[in-house]
Parts: C-alpha cells; sequence; structure tokens
C-alpha cells in the first residue's frame, strides 16, 4: 500500500489561478459578443519576445551542439563557470558586493528553487510569511507539512504572517517571536513595493539575532529605477551569514518560456544540526543540486550570459522601460479616476486599492463584466490582499492603451454596496 503525502490535501492557494481561468471562461461562454475584446492582466508572464543577442547566442550554441568538437553533453551541475563569472562580475561585484562564483548555482528557474531549497531546511522549522504573498512560498511549506493546518481565515496556523499593508508600505514589521526561516521578496510580488536598505538592515539584524535564514527573492530585481534601493540582500552588511538569495531571467530577459535562474548560497551562511554544531547550508545544497538536477540546457545558458554582453544589457534596459512605461500609462489611468495605485515605480506590478467596502473578487468581477479586463483579485494572495486587485504591465503596449482607456470608464469604480 503506498500512501500519498497528506499535506497536499490541505494546500488551497492553488485554487487563485484556477478560479480566475474559471470565471472567465464563465463569463466568455456568456458574452460571446464580447469575448474577443478580453485582455489579460493578471498572470504575470511576458509578452514580448527574446532580446536579440539571446537569440544569437541559442544560435551559435545550437550549431556548436551540432558539432563532435563542439558538442556538449551533461555540463556542472551548478552551472557552467562562463554563466557563473558572468553573474558574478555583473550582478555583485559590479555593486560592490562580494559573492564568489562558487556560491551561485544556476538552475532552471526561481519557482523550482524556491520549492527545492527546503530539502535542506530540517522539520520544524518556523516559517515567517509575507501577507499578501507569492503563493508559492507558502504552498511549498505547505506540501512539507510546515505549515500546520488551515486556520480557518484563508492562512495555516503555523505559520508567522507579517501583513503588508499600505501603512508599513508594505514591508512588514519584525515578527513579535522568533522565526527560523524568512520570506521575503523585493521588488515585490504583488504589491510592487521595494525595501530600502535601512529597512532590509533590520531585517539582516532581526534574523542574525535568531539565527533565522532570510529567502530573498529578488526575480524583480530589473525593474528597481530608484538609486538607493538595494538591488540585492547581499548590500545589506551581514547577509552573507543570514540570507539566501534567488534571482530569475524570466522577467529581465523574457525568459519564462526558456527557464533559467539562480540562488545564491554563501559558504558563510550556517544552518544548526540537533546537536548545536553548525553546518554550512552551501554544502547541503551543492549535494542536493548534484543528486538531483543535471544543470540547465547548455544553449540557454549560453542565451542567459548573452544578457551580459553590452548589446544584451542594451537590450534589457529597453525591454524594462517597456513594460514600466506600460506599469506608468496603466497609473496614470487609475489615478484619475481617483484610485491609489502602490507599486509600478520599480515594479511590473500595480497593485491597486478598491473603493471601499469591495471585497477584491467584487473588483475582479465588475471590472471583467464592464472593462472585459482579468486582473488577479489581491485576496487571493493573503488576507491582508483583500480590497485590492492587481494588474501587471506585462503586455503588449496596443493592449495596454486600450486597458488604460477602459479603466477610466466612471461606472467601473462606483462605490459598492
Ligand atoms: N518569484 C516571484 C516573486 C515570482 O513572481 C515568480 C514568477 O512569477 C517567480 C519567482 C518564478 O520565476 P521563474 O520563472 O524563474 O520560475
Amino acid at each position: 500500500m503506498a500512501f500519498i503525502n497528506e499535506n497536499y490535501l490541505k494546500l488551497q492557494a492553488g485554487y487563485l489561478f484556477p478560479e480566475i481561468a474559471r470565471r472567465v471562461k464563465a463569463f466568455a461562454d456568456a458574452r460571446p459578443d464580447v469575448a474577443s475584446r478580453i485582455i489579460r492582466c493578471g498572470i504575470g508572464d511576458v509578452t514580448e519576445p527574446l532580446p536579440a543577442a539571446c537569440i544569437a547566442a541559442l544560435h551559435k550554441a545550437v550549431d556548436e551542439m551540432g558539432v563532435r568538437e563542439t558538442f556538449r553533453g551533461y555540463g556542472p551541475e551548478q552551472g557552467y563557470d562562463f554563466l557563473r563569472n558572468a553573474i558574478a562580475d555583473n550582478d555583485y561585484k559590479a555593486r560592490g558586493v562580494d559573492i564568489d562564483p562558487d556560491e551561485i548555482f544556476v538552475s532552471d528557474g526561481s519557482k523550482c528553487d524556491c520549492g527545492n531549497l527546503l530539502d535542506i531546511f530540517g522539520p520544524g522549522n518556523r516559517v515567517a510569511m509575507m501577507d499578501p504573498v507569492y503563493p508559492v512560498y507558502v504552498d511549498t511549506n505547505v506540501m512539507l507539512g510546515n505549515a500546520g493546518d488551515p486556520d480557518g481565515k484563508g492562512g495555516f496556523d503555523k505559520l508567522t504572517y507579517l501583513p503588508c499593508t499600505a501603512e508599513n508600505g508594505f514591508v512588514p514589521e519584525l515578527p513579535k517571536e522568533p522565526v527560523d526561516l524568512i520570506y521575503l521578496c523585493y521588488p515585490n510580488n504583488p504589491t510592487g513595493a521595494v525595501a530600502t536598505r535601512e529597512q532590509l538592515q533590520k531585517w539582516v539584524d532581526f534574523a542574525l539575532s535568531c539565527h533565522a535564514v532570510i529567502v530573498y527573492d529578488a526575480a524583480y530585481e530589473a525593474f528597481i529605477s530608484s538609486p538607493e534601493i538595494p538591488h540585492s540582500i547581499f548590500e545589506i552588511p551581514g547577509a552573507r551569514e543570514c540570507a539566501i538569495e534567488l534571482r530569475s531571467f524570466s522577467k529581465n530577459g523574457g525568459f519564462t518560456g526558456l527557464r533559467c535562474g539562480f540562488a545564491v548560497i554563501p559558504k558563510t551562511l550556517k544552518g544548526y544540526r540537533r546537536n548545536g554544531e553548525t553546518y554550512p547550508f552551501h554544502a547541503l545544497w551543492l549535494r542536493n543540486h548534484t543528486t538531483k538536477f543535471n544543470g540547465v540546457a547548455y544553449p540557454v545558458q549560453r542565451a542567459a550570459e548573452a544578457l551580459y554582453s553590452p548589446e544584451g544589457k542594451a537590450q534589457v534596459k529597453q525591454l524594462i522601460a517597456f513594460y514600466k512605461e506600460n506599469a506608468r500609462l496603466l497609473k496614470e489611468a487609475l489615478s484619475s479616476v481617483g484610485l491609489l495605485v502602490n507599486g509600478y515605480a520599480d515594479a511590473s506590478y500595480l497593485w491597486v486599492r478598491g473603493p471601499s467596502g469591495a471585497t477584491s473578487w467584487d473588483l475582479f468581477d465588475r471590472i471583467l463584466q464592464h472593462a472585459n479586463i482579468v486582473t488577479t483579485p489581491g485576496s487571493g494572495f493573503g488576507a491582508a490582499g483583500e480590497g485590492y486587485f492587481r494588474l501587471s504591465a506585462f503586455n503588449s503596449r496596443a493592449n495596454i492603451e486600450e486597458a488604460c482607456r477602459r479603466l477610466v470608464d466612471p461606472v467601473l469604480f462606483t462605490p459598492f454596496k
């Protein structure tokens, strides 16, 4: 008799995107006259093609694979040196941050890293989770039994929730009790907020004080324009002793379909054995990666390397500027009808407060029915997201301009009962 992992039966956040899909389909079936007008600003997938530098690198790498002398089979599990060196030089050394290429583990994206990382943490760690939150952090902890049971309010009884509200600028206060594992994500999905150096320093000091580990998700790092905002947790003194950073090429290079990212685990980051001795997480992740993973495809790693070439950098800058202009246009439209809009300045998401009395699903339904625009209800990311909706700026300019025209319709945000 094979037993199932019962923890999977406790998952709930997974209902968000299927529920959105169900409502969109029901609406499209009921209103075939407007089905083709629907604009999807819900899921955060990119829309623009890969930068030309990546395409050239991919073609070249594919050609190399067709010739005996340059063919490559299994590569190093942690990633080729050419890519790890490019990452260390450009993302870290160039910003004055001390990260060795050996501390970088190339992967097939941040989502997998988020889940797989939990393999190297023992059971029973107390986990602190931002609210609202990227659902993958919660669900992967639920799957392992770290989250406890549903608490009846849409959360889990063993998680420590860190509310991110307009009052705290969507950067949470420190928890009252010590915790062992802390998830932070800046620029944030879904709120689009960024954290300042001082705010991150508080978190690093707190993590050091309770020997906790911060998992810092910087998937949207490329969207930071404010010069004072840190791009990496490792810009903060002490972070090498308490943090892991996750990065992705999905949103800067448009690699959502190509799949590549990386995790940074400093050799100075230690965890605890039950006998009180310390042990480096780096050694555990190396063992995990080399045992469970056989590396990212060679052409994909060459394409990622190309993002760091002078042409690649210029093309990424253009792509980011394109999406950020989309975000600015959406922000302008929504502000013009009196809504409070957060995010957008250093992010690809807008986090929008609806009129008072409106739940997130009320807003979702009204915007879908009246404007034929798909949003993401804020409450789907956690209880503190109630009353908000998220708009993604990843879309074509034509769709964004059309969405802006529709969003200024005065009936959309008239008071809800
Ligand atoms: N982290 C955050 C906060 C995200 O929003 C996403 C994707 O939307 C990811 C990680 C996943 O990135 P990847 O495509 O590298 O798996």
